[in-house]
């Protein structure tokens, strides 16, 4: 089975990675060459990682390697693609041109797969004459490491098509998780109210932001902390995301806290801005409260 993949970011280095690293001959395609160098980069290192742990031996990280294959031109990168999985930019504009094009360069066969956090599998497929062919396969970051794949159907996604995407997640060592397609799926519909819920509890002065974070952290025995975790992801895709689910489902529950709305506006959108909740201008080691947030 030939994969080829859209986007050579965060998200498509490590889909190309995982995929390669299970024996698939692997196209990865983005409209930037320094992506793409970028990208085969990531992979490099993060498979040094492995064989340094003996996860991994050095032959197999040069076969790996040797699988991936690098393309700025989409017809060429996905023209023997058995199934795509699109993970460019999160744009809705973008992933419909995206779509309507695949459709026309790949074989009929081939299965479409859209990484999107939030966009919706109907809509993508509804751009294609095959949307029994396309379906959401939403990875985690980072994907080498994170086990779980959410499958999303779309409205018009075959049994047949379903049943296969969640066995080759198998194959990759993944745990397949279905789902139907309504606003936010079923990993951002649950998450992203939290972290919602956590900056209006900020908000209003409930507690601060070390409070929170410790009370849900050792509380509830989560990796991090609601606020931390929204810095980690980016205050804008938080923003993005919440104002899917408001819009899909039209109920006030899902409004965007203020908060979150002007430290998006101010541009703190986390730790790839260097300020969110937290300061990162030192690194993400040691984690210090952002001066606005600090006690007086
Ligand atoms: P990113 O910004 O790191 O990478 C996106 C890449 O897409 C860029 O290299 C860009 O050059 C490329 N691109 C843009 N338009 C293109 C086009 N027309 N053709 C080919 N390449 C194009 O983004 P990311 O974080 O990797 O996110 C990618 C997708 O994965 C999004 O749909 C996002 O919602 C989803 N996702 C992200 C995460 C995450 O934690 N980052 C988690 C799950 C899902």
């Amino acid at each position: 089975m030939n994969i080829s993949v859209i986007g050579s970011g965060t998200m498509g280095n490590g889909i190309a990675h995982v995929f390669a690293q299970h024996g698939f001959k692997v196209s990865m395609v983005d409209i930037s060459q320094d992506s793409l160098t970028k990208g085969l980069g990531t992979i490099s290192a993060n498979l040094d990682r492995m064989v340094a742990k003996a996860a991994l031996t050095e032959e197999q990280k040069t076969q790996t390697l040797e699988r991936i294959s690098t393309f700025t031109d989409l017809e060429q990168g996905v023209r023997d693609a058995d199934l795509v999985i699109e993970a460019a930019t999160e744009n809705a504009d973008i992933k419909l041109d995206l779509f309507r094009k695949l459709d026309q360069f790949t074989k009929p066969a081939c299965i479409l797969a859209s990484n999107t956090s939030s966009i919706s599998i109907t809509k993508i497929a509804a751009a294609t004459k095959r949307p029994e062919q396309v379906i959401g396969m939403h990875f985690m970051n980072p994907v080498p490491v994170m086990k779980l794949v959410e499958v999303i159907r779309g409205y018009s996604t075959s049994d047949a098509i379903t049943n296969q995407i969640l066995d080759l997640s198998r194959q990759l060592g993944k745990t397949p998780a279905e789902a139907n397609d309504y606003p936010g799926f079923v990993a951002n519909r649950i998450l992203m109210p939290m972290i919602n819920e956590a900056i209006y509890t900020l908000y209003e002065g409930v507690a601060g932001v070390e409070e929170i974070d410790t009370i849900m952290k050792l509380g509830m025995a989560h990796l991090m902390g609601p606020l931390q975790l929204a810095d980690f992801i980016g205050l804008d895709v938080c923003l993005s995301i919440m104002k899917v689910l408001h819009d899909g489902f039209g109920h006030p529950k899902y409004a965007p806290c203020p908060l979150l709305v002007n430290m998006v506006q101010a541009g703190q959108l986390g730790k790839k801005a260097g300020q969110g909740f937290y300061n990162y201008s030192h690194g993400t080691k040691d984690l210090v409260v952002a001066e606005s947030f600090k006690k007086s």
